[in-house]
C-alpha cells in the first residue's frame, strides 16, 4: 500500500480458486510478503513444501485433512508463527469454498447458529492530546457501543499520561460502559506492572490486555494472581498447542485467539474447547478487515460462549473498504451473515488502487555469487 495509517497499513488475502469455479476467500493479519512466500515458495524438502504445492489437486472440502497435511509438510520451517498464520489464510478460505459448494454460510457447516447478532466492543488507538480521546470514546459510545478498549500509540509507556488519558475517556463515557486497555507488552515485569495495574483500578477495567513481555507466563500468572482486574492475552499465539501452554502456564481470564492468525477456523474450534475446559472466556483479536470479521462472526455464532466480538475503530481504509458488504455496526452489534460461505463481496476498485504486486520468481540460484 503506498498510503499509511495509524496501524493496518497492509493486509494478506487469500482467493483459491476450484476447477468449477468457485473462489474462497481468506486473510491474515501478519506480514504479506513472507506469507505470499510461504505459499509460493518452491518445495525443499517432504517437511519444508510450499502450501500452493501442497494444496493443487486436492479436494477443498477435505479441510481437516488439509490442514493437517499444510502443517506437516511445512513442519520443518512451521509450526508456529508465521507459517500458521499463512495456514489460517487458506483454512478460511477452504470453508469458504465449502460453504459456496453446499449453499449454507459456514455457521452451519459448524453446527449451526446460536444467535442473530453479536454484541461488539469497539478498539481504538489513542489520540496523543490526552483530552481529544472524550470525543473519541463518545463518537463510539454513540455508535451503541457498551465496551471500549484503547491501547497502542502512546499508551503504556508514561504511567501520568495513561492515567490521564483514562481520566478523560471515563468521564466522557460515564460509569455504565465497561473499558479495558491493552498494553501490548509494555509494562515492564511483574512488580512494575502490578503497580501500574493498581493505578488504574479506580477506572474499574473490564480487562487488562497483554501486560507484560511475551514469554514471561511466571510474571502473568503472578500478576493474574495479585491484581483484582482480569488480565488477558493470546493474539499473537499460533495452534492449541500454543494456547494450551499459555493457559497452563497463566491462567488468564480471557483469551485472545485471532482467526486469522492461531491456524484459522478450523484450530479457533479447537482453541475455543481449551477455553472451555480452563474457564477461560474467549474473546477472539480482531483489528484488521472485513474478512477478519466476517470469519470471527462466523465462528462466534456457532459457539454457546460466543457473545462478544471485536470492532475496529481503525482510521486505516482496509478497516472498511476491502469488503463491498463490510459488516456494518448495528446499534452496537453485528449482524450474523446468513448468505453461502463468508458471504463477502470485495472491492475489487479499491483491490486496485492498493494491491501491491510481489513477485517470487521461485529460480534456484546455479552457484554462490
Ligand atoms: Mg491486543
Amino acid at each position: 500500500m503506498g498510503d499509511t495509517a495509524e496501524w493496518g497499513d497492509d493486509a494478506f488475502i487469500v482467493r483459491i480458486h476450484t476447477d468449477n469455479g468457485l473462489i474462497g476467500i481468506g486473510e491474515s493479519d501478519s506480514c504479506p510478503a513472507v506469507l505470499k512466500a510461504i505459499i509460493e515458495t518452491p518445495s525443499s524438502h517432504s517437511t519444508c513444501k510450499g502450501l500452493r504445492e501442497i494444496l493443487l489437486g486436492e479436494n477443498p472440502l477435505d479441510i481437516e485433512r488439509l490442514w493437517r497435511k499444510m502443517f506437516e509438510q511445512t513442519s520443518y520451517m512451521g509450526r508456529r508463527g508465521a507459517v500458521i498464520h499463512a495456514i489460517s489464510a487458506v483454512d478460511i478460505a477452504l470453508w469458504d469454498i465449502a460453504g459456496k459448494h453446499f449453499g449454507v454460510p459456514v455457521y452451519q457447516l459448524l453446527g449451526g447458529k446460536l444467535r442473530d447478532d453479536i454484541e461488539a466492543y469497539g478498539t481504538f488507538i489513542p489520540r496523543d492530546v490526552p483530552c481529544e480521546n472524550s470525543e473519541v470514546a463518545a463518537g463510539m459510545v454513540d455508535a451503541g457501543l457498551r465496551l471500549l478498549k484503547l491501547g497502542g500509540g502512546n499508551f503504556g509507556i508514561d504511567p501520568q499520561h495513561d492515567h490521564t488519558v483514562m481520566r478523560y475517556v471515563r468521564d466522557s463515557v460515564g460509569p455504565d460502559v465497561e473499558l479495558a486497555v491493552d498494553l501490548v507488552y509494555r509494562w515492564k515485569n511483574f512488580p512494575n506492572a502490578k503497580k501500574q495495574a493498581e493505578k488504574l483500578y479506580e477506572f474499574d477495567l473490564a480487562w487488562i490486555e497483554e501486560p507484560i513481555p511475551a514469554d514471561d507466563h511466571i510474571g502473568l500468572r503472578r500478576l493474574s494472581q495479585a491484581i483484582s482486574v482480569n488480565v488477558s492475552g493470546g493474539e499473537c499465539l499460533a495452534t492449541f498447542a500454543e494456547f494450551e501452554e499459555f493457559v497452563q502456564e497463566t491462567s488468564p481470564d480471557i483469551i485472545q485467539p485471532d482467526i486469522t492468525r492461531c491456524g484459522g477456523i478450523t484450530e479457533m474450534r479447537r482453541i475455543y474447547q481449551l477455553a472451555t475446559r480452563h474457564s477461560c472466556r474467549l474473546v477472539p483479536h480482531g483489528f484488521s478487515t472485513g474478512i477478519l470479521l466476517a470469519a470471527t462472526s462466523q465462528f462466534l455464532a456457532s459457539v454457546p460462549n460466543g457473545e462478544l466480538i471485536e470492532y475496529s475503530n481503525s482510521t486505516s481504509p482496509l478497516a472498511t473498504g476491502l469488503v463491498a458488504n463490510h459488516l456494518p455496526l448495528v446499534n452496537g452489534r453485528v449482524t450474523v451473515s446468513d448468505a453461502p460461505g463468508l458471504g463477502l463481496v470485495l472491492n475489487e476498485d479499491f483491490i486496485s488502487r492498493y494491491g501491491v504486486e510481489m513477485n517470487f520468481s521461485g529460480r534456484m540460484l546455479n552457484g554462490f555469487r
